[in-house]
C-alpha cells in the first residue's frame, strides 16, 4: 500500500491549483453575483489538458487515469465548486461512456470534441417527474425507419443551453423497463425540434450552467445509438458510477477550501483578547472537519485508484461520494459557524461553500440512492461491480 502521490501527480495538482487561483479566483465573486459561465474558462482547461484522463491516447487522451482526474478537478472546486462541472460534462461523463460503449467511428468523431472542448458536452437522464427512478423517464425515442423522433423533456441538465454534443437516455420500449431505455449521442444546438432554456434559481453552483430541455419531434439519425437499443439503463448506471467520482472530487475540493478559509479566520479574529482558534471549542470543530475531510479524501482516491487497476468499485465508489458530499456540507456548515456574523454574509466565501456543497448531496444519486446501493452490495442482494 502506497499513500504517496508521484512527483507528476503533485505537478498537476500544482498546474491545476495555480490556474484556478490566476483564471477563477480573480473574477468569481462577480462571476458569482451574475452567474457568469465563461466558456473560455473551458477552453483554457482544456488546453492545459485537463479533460483527457482515463481515455486513449489516440483520441486525445493525456496517458493519465482518474487519480489525476480527482485530484485537478479537487484543486479547481478548492476555489469555485461551479467549475468542477466541466471535467464531467468533458471529460468523465460523455466521453468515457463513448469510449467504452461507442463504435470505432463514434469515438474517433466525438471524444477529440470533448477533450478539447470544441463541442461543450452533457448527459440528460433527469426529468420532471423522473430522477432516482430513471426507468420511470418519459421522453421516447420512436424508429421512423430513417431516423430517430424524439419527444420529451430533460430537466435540471448541466450545460444543456451551452452544449453541443452529448448523451440523451430516452424510453424507446416502455413495456420492457429495465431493458426499454436507449442512449444516443445528439448535438442539442443542430437539431430540429430541441429547444433549451436555463434554470435561473438555482440556490449554488452559480458560474455552472444548469437547463431544461424539450424535444418536440426532433430528428436525429439511425446511428445515434450509442452500444446498442436497449442498453441504456445498463450505460446509465456505468456512467453515473464515474459520474459519482467527479462529484466526488469536488466535494473535498470544496470542503477543503472551507476548512483552509476556517483556520485562517480562526487565526486572524481576536475576541476576549485571544485568537478564536485559542478557545477548545473551535479548535474541536476545525479537527473534526479536518479529520472528516481527511478520511473522505482517502475514500475518493481510493475508488478513482481502483478504477485505474480496473477492479470492482461501485461500492467504494458510492461510499466515496456519500461521506464526501456529506463531510463537505459538514466542513461548510461549521465554517460558517466559525465566521459568525460574517458566516451569514454573502461577502464571505462561507455561505458560498455551503450553498454549494449542498448540490453534491444530490447530483448523481442522492446520499439517499448511495446508501441504497452500499447496502444492496453490502448484503449480498448485488454484486460488487
Ligand atoms: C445543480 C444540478 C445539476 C444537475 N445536473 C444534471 C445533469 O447534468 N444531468 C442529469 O440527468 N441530471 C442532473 N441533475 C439532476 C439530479 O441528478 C437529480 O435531481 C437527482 O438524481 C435526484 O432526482 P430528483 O431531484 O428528481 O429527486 P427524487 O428522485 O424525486 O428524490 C426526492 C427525495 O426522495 C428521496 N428518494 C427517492 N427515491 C428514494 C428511494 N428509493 N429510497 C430512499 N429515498 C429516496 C431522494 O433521496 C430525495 O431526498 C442535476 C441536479 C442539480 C441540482
Amino acid at each position: 500500500m502506497d499513500f504517496g502521490l508521484t512527483d507528476e501527480q503533485r505537478l498537476m495538482q500544482d498546474m491545476a491549483k495555480d490556474f484556478a487561483e490566476k483564471e477563477i479566483l480573480p473574477t468569481l465573486r462577480e462571476d458569482e453575483a451574475n452567474h457568469r459561465f465563461r466558456p473560455e474558462l473551458v477552453k483554457k482547461m482544456a488546453d492545459l489538458g485537463f479533460f483527457g484522463c482515463a481515455l486513449p491516447e489516440e483520441y486525445g487522451g493525456n496517458g493519465y487515469g482518474f487519480l489525476e482526474s480527482v485530484l485537478i478537478s479537487e484543486q479547481i472546486a478548492k476555489v469555485s465548486g461551479s467549475w468542477r462541472l466541466p471535467f464531467n460534462m468533458q471529460n468523465i461523463g460523455p466521453a468515457i461512456t463513448v469510449n467504452k460503449f461507442g463504435n470505432e467511428e463514434q469515438k474517433r468523431r466525438f471524444i477529440p470534441k470533448w477533450i478539447s472542448a470544441e463541442a461543450f458536452g452533457f448527459f440528460a437522464i433527469t426529468e420532471p417527474n423522473s430522477g432516482s427512478d430513471v426507468v420511470s423517464m418519459r421522453t421516447t425515442a420512436t424508429d421512423r425507419g430513417d431516423h430517430w423522433e424524439i419527444n420529451g423533456q430533460k430537466m435540471w441538465i448541466s450545460n444543456a443551453h451551452v452544449g453541443d454534443w452529448g448523451l440523451l437516455y430516452a424510453c424507446t420500449d416502455r413495456a420492457s423497463k429495465y431493458k426499454g431505455l436507449t442512449c444516443f449521442i445528439i448535438n442539442l444546438k443542430e437539431t430540429k425540434g430541441v429547444t433549451t432554456k436555463a434554470i435561473e434559481t438555482k440556490l449554488g453552483l452559480h458560474c455552472a450552467p444548469t437547463g431544461e430541455i424539450y424535444f418536440d419531434a426532433a430528428k436525429i439519425p439511425k446511428d445515434s445509438v450509442l452500444g446498442e437499443v436497449g442498453q441504456g439503463f445498463q450505460i446509465c448506471m456505468w456512467q453515473l458510477n464515474n459520474t459519482r467520482i467527479s462529484c466526488a472530487s469536488g466535494a473535498i475540493g470544496i470542503a477543503g477550501g472551507a476548512i483552509d478559509a476556517a483556520i485562517g479566520y480562526a487565526n486572524d479574529r481576536t475576541q476576549f483578547g485571544q485568537k478564536i482558534g485559542s478557545y477548545q471549542m473551535v479548535q474541536a470543530q476545525i479537527a473534526d472537519m479536518v479529520a472528516e475531510h481527511e478520511a473522505a479524501q482517502l475514500l475518493v482516491y481510493r475508488a478513482a485508484w481502483l478504477k485505474d487497476q480496473g477492479l470492482p468499485n461501485q461500492h467504494q465508489t458510492s461510499i466515496a461520494k456519500l461521506f464526501a458530499s456529506e463531510a463537505a456540507v459538514h466542513a461548510a456548515l461549521d465554517t460558517m459557524k466559525i465566521f459568525g456574523s460574517y458566516g451569514f454574509s454573502t461577502e464571505y466565501p462561507a455561505e458560498r461553500f455551503l450553498r454549494d456543497a449542498q448540490s453534491l448531496r444530490v447530483v448523481e444519486g442522492t446520499s439517499n440512492i448511495q446508501k441504497t446501493i452500499i447496502a444492496g452490495i453490502s448484503l449480498g442482494d448485488a454484486v460488487n461491480r
